[in-house]
């Protein structure tokens, strides 16, 4: 199976977050590529990783894209994505969901997240939410 993006899509919507980890020196590419990121080689394999990072940083997005403007965010209703880093040093960019963007002060920097699968439009969406 080839390690592309659009794979990757694919097991979301198994909702599993599939990466390719590199054979030769470990390094967990996310999302996969063919090609290893750190060694170039193309010697990967699939590995599921669990849903549960740490919020490595964040961004809170008032003037958002035009899907989300559709789904009705924008000055009064911002929303926020962050990278999230999962297990073994994997880092993801995702959005944010179930923080109070009111009050980013309580959104910490290495709190613990975890993946939250939203369905829109027939797709999963990976989004993280604070762990319970
Ligand atoms: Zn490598």
């Amino acid at each position: 199976m080839e390690f592309t993006v659009s794979k990757f899509r694919e097991f979301l919507n198994k909702r599993k977050i599939m990466a390719a980890k590199c054979k030769k020196c470990g390094v967990i590419n996310l999302p996969p590529r063919p090609i290893c990121k750190n060694c170039r080689s193309s010697d990967l394999e699939w590995i599921e990783l669990k849903g549960k990072g740490k919020l490595v940083t964040f961004s809170i997005v008032h003037v958002p894209p035009t899907p989300l403007i559709a789904e009705g965010h924008g000055r009064e209703k911002p929303y926020a994505f962050g990278v999230v880093e999962l297990e073994k040093g994997a880092r993801i960019t995702a959005r944010l969901v179930g923080f109070d963007l009111k009050k980013p002060e309580k959104i910490q920097i290495g709190m613990d997240v975890e993946a939250e699968f939203l369905e829109k439009n027939g797709k999963t969406i990976l989004t993280f939410k604070p762990a319970s």
